[in-house]
């Protein structure tokens, strides 16, 4: 595995695969690395002739109250892990790589997509993320970009902005990779203390609960928004920043159940925000 500083040195290398006639497959990540973002690198092995995958903790994607300095980092363990996936090309530029002086240029998905569920308490949040993976697809440009369900609002917004912008790469969503009682994985899980990461399991517990309940027939979205609000509600030191039932590709908010849905929510326990969801198709 080679790692990358320079963005010069990065499409150098890509250019000289591409004129080779490789495949690249791209996964953009904040490092601290898990299984969740390791299965997206086998997919991404399994799929492509060359996997790049980038670390980069993006400023322009956090708000000024939110956990960018704090964000947990440990750049020689997500090296070895990326080694033993075998990845091709780590990237890992820094700050003024990106966001030399003078930076003021921003890719926006506008509209309800980026204002409802984590748009409502992140405003900033997605005009930092479709910028930042409008620049990494500008440099890598892969033929397949693959990204994690667990964060399904932001797939939905990258899949509206590639086709708005006519990037020409494949978005591959992957399922969530989930610890073995059910937590969906992520590098902020290492904020929790020993009480809060017992607590925690409730969310899961609540949207596969929620999934049953409508594969058994239940239709009103009300009635699934109460049942899972009212499982976090009784976790201690948990605030529920949304529960919400929507259409999978638009995130719309729908009343009556029907065809392809997600079931999100985001909770703050202790003082960690956490978010999950679950994809189904109405039965
Ligand atoms: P992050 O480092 O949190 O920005 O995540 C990088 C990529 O990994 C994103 O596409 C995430 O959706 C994906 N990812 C994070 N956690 C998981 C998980 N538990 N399962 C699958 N993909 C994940």
């Amino acid at each position: 595995m080679q790692t990358i500083e320079s963005k010069e040195k990065l499409r150098h290398l890509l250019s000289e695969a591409r004129r080779s006639g490789k495949t690249i497959g791209f996964v953009p990540t904040m490092g601290f690395l898990h299984e969740g973002h390791l299965s997206l690198m086998r997919r991404a092995r399994r799929e492509t002739d060359l996997v790049v995958v980038s670390i980069f903790v993006n400023p322009t994607q956090f708000g000024p109250n939110e956990d960018l300095d704090a964000y947990p980092r440990d750049i020689d363990r997500d090296t070895e892990l990326m080694i033993k996936e075998k990845v091709d090309l780590a990237y890992m530029p820094n700050v003024e790589q990106l966001y030399p002086e003078g930076y003021t240029t921003y890719v926006e998905v506008t509209g309800p997509m980026t204002q409802a569920l984590c748009g409502k308490s992140r405003p900033v949040h997605f005009r930092g993320v479709t910028t930042i993976v409008s620049k990494l697809f500008h440099l890598v440009a892969p033929h397949k970009a693959y990204f994690g369900q667990k964060d399904a609002q932001q797939v939905a917004v990258i899949k509206r902005m590639a086709r708005d912008l006519d990037f020409d790469i494949d978005i591959v969503a992957c399922p969530t990779v989930r610890e073995p009682d059910g937590l969906a994985m992520s590098s902020r899980n290492a904020y929790l203390s020993t009480d809060h990461r017992r607590d925690a399991v409730v969310i899961s517990k609540a949207l596969f609960e929620a999934r049953n309940m409508i594969e058994k027939g239940e239709r009103q979205t009300g009635t699934v928004i109460r049942h899972i609000a009212g499982r976090i509600e009784a976790i201690p030191d948990a605030t529920i920043d949304y529960v919400a039932v929507v259409d999978a590709d638009t995130l719309a908010d729908i009343e009556t159940l029907q065809r392809d849905i997600l079931i999100a929510v985001a909770v703050k326990l202790g003082g960690t925000r956490l978010i999950d969801n679950i994809q189904m198709t109405t039965p």
